[in-house]
């Protein structure tokens, strides 16, 4: 049994273009929203129109209200961060958010005891290269949509003689990835930011991908909900 899933993070209007691609090729997943996200000017974020929007067809998750590194804040900011996202998108939806995601990954035990006291069920890492659920509330994810210089190790362990192919070449590191994954069974999970696809001219990178993953009989596509 192969499961699939993708996730966005941050919330910046250019979600709307990812949305579209995953519609057209049946891919689900979810949208991790910083509402005041601190890395994207006032004027490209999401708006509440724009959130409600999503939620029609995807999962909406929270990212904290401003993005900071949990690690870099006191904890009575972190807990803050966290339970005020939660608060703000279900006021924004009418209806619960149960998903997060840690901002840049960065998080310690007690940030996970805070998400679970807030009352989520899933929170996500940047932690890549896996193909399983893992810890509910410290998630892996399998590949970024994006090029990591530090993954040379880890794109070595799955490219074999393809190598500096899938060193340069996100996609290709992906669809290598999930096919590998769909042999044994397993959780293939794409994640990456609009603003970061766009910067990089990478949308047809992930296109790619997305007809690769897309449409298939034998795959469950899912939200990240619905990986616990
Ligand atoms: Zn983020």
């Amino acid at each position: 049994m192969t499961t699939v899933t993708t996730s966005w993070d941050d919330g910046h209007a250019l979600d709307m273009r990812v949305a579209e691609l995953l519609r057209k090729h049946a891919v689900s997943g979810t949208f991790y929203i910083s509402p005041q996200c601190r890395e994207i000017p006032a004027d490209e974020r999401l708006t509440g129109a724009q959130v409600r929007e999503l939620a029609h067809a995807f999962e909406i998750g929270a990212h904290t209200m401003t993005h900071p590194r949990l690690t870099e804040v006191s904890s009575e900011v972190a807990r803050q961060e966290i339970v005020d996202s939660k608060k703000f998108l279900e006021d924004v939806l009418g209806s619960p958010v149960s998903s997060f995601c840690y901002p840049g990954g960065a998080f310690i035990g007690a940030h996970k005891a805070m998400v679970k006291d807030a009352g989520f069920t899933f929170a996500r890492t940047v932690e890549r290269f896996e193909g399983g659920i893992g810890d509910p509330f410290a998630a892996p994810t399998t590949i970024h949509a994006y090029r990591h210089y530090s993954d040379a190790l880890g794109v070595a362990r799955h490219m074999g003689k393809r190598f500096l192919s899938g060193y340069l070449n996100w996609d290709e590191l992906a669809t290598t990835l999930f096919d590998e994954i769909a042999q044994d069974g397993g959780v293939f999970h794409l994640w990456g930011h609009s603003w970061e696809i766009e910067k990089n001219s990478d949308w047809e990178r992930l296109e790619r991908v997305l007809a690769h993953i897309g449409k298939r009989k034998e795959v469950a596509y899912v939200q990240n909900c619905a990986l616990v």
